[in-house]
């Protein structure tokens, strides 16, 4: 069967969030310095290093949390019809974090999600657990939320963010970055041009960053604006590096999200060279490159990704997408007949 468009896009979204994680998973939490002593120029998929304290040793072409994280909230709401449901959800993440533990991964939950969940365990309503949660955690995997709704009304999107944000980062700052990245996707599937996606996108960011708990640390649509206005007219790995030295390249809400903006427009959303920069800039790559170049996927579709490294992500990891883009897009169906 052939894909259609709003299929490969979808599909470019998702393949997107693995590479661009698979990408930064080597050089994650390193300085820009060590991850050249260590690396050299990142030009593709790298084993990880021994040394190395998140993913010591993982195999070239391994995945993280982002794209695990990712795949457990696709499959939250395809049997879910869409909707969250904070107290399953909660329950997926804790065996979530178990089952990665077993494996013998370092790499368990982020700073807020396992903040929220302790909360959660001590008896604190899920209502109030995400209220300090700043962090990237809800932006790298809201990208199976963004394929499962229209962008438009782009009120009705940022609201699934929400939901998705409510447990473990309910706050001003994770809800419009989180609604950025969703709106840049969700409306790069719809085939908007790069310049309107990343109008859509600071529109959702500031409708976002209305909810949850009022920021506390800066505006992230204000950061977002900032770094989309430093990358405008440049490229390459100089600009990126200026870039991630005023804007921060951390796994605060409000310093990996803009990056991640930046990278998407000093690329021209290409998914490849998205991923190659983003696992080079330093500090969290992984989150990054994932985030960044599920955006250039869901914009330019997943003939823009090279097919060989395409498949290798999908041998190493056992990656079997089809069925999870399809339960999505089902939802997004559904969702567009209701709003029109
Ligand atoms: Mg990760």
């Amino acid at each position: 069967m052939t894909k259609s468009l709003l299929q490969q896009r979808a599909l470019g979204a998702l393949a997107g969030v693995a590479i661009g994680d698979a990408m930064g998973m080597p050089t994650q939490t390193l300085s820009r310095e060590e991850i050249a002593r260590l690396y050299g120029l990142v030009e593709g998929f790298r084993d990880a290093v021994p040394q190395q304290p998140v993913s010591g040793g993982l195999p070239a072409g391994t995945i993280t949390d982002d794209t695990e994280q990712s795949i457990l909230v696709a499959h939250h709401l395809i049997a879910r019809n869409g909707v969250m449901d904070q107290g399953v959800w909660a329950q997926e993440l804790l065996a979530w974090e178990r089952d990665t533990h077993a494996r013998g991964v370092n790499d368990l939950l982020g700073p807020s999600t396992k903040r929220a969940i302790e909360a959660l365990q001590r008896g604190v309503p899920a209502s109030e657990a995400g209220r300090l949660g700043t962090t990237n955690g809800a932006a790298m995997r809201i990208v199976p939320v963004a394929i499962a709704t229209p962008a438009y009304p782009l009120e009705d999107l940022v609201d699934a963010v929400e939901a998705s944000c409510r447990l473990t980062h309910y706050t001003s700052e994770a809800i419009g970055a989180a609604s950025a990245v969703a709106a840049a996707v969700s409306a790069g599937i719809e085939g908007a041009r790069l310049d309107r996606v990343l109008e859509v996108a600071q529109n959702a960011a500031v409708l976002g960053e209305r909810r949850g708990e009022p920021a506390k640390s800066g505006s992230i649509s204000a950061r977002i604006a900032e770094a989309l206005a430093l990358a405008a007219g440049r490229s390459g790995p100089a600009a990126a590096f200026d870039i991630a030295d005023r804007i921060g390249t951390s796994v605060s809400a409000l310093q990996s999200i803009p990056m991640a903006f930046a990278l998407l427009r000093l690329t021209g959303a290409d998914p490849w060279t998205c991923a190659l920069l983003s696992a080079s800039v330093g500090d969290d790559t992984d989150t990054i490159g994932a985030i960044a170049c599920g955006m250039a996927g869901a914009c330019k579709g997943i003939d823009a990704i090279p097919a060989d490294a395409w498949t290798f992500v999908q041998s190493v990891n056992g990656l079997e997408l089809g069925a999870i883009v399809d339960g999505l897009l089902r939802i997004r169906t559904k969702r567009q007949v209701r709003a029109s």
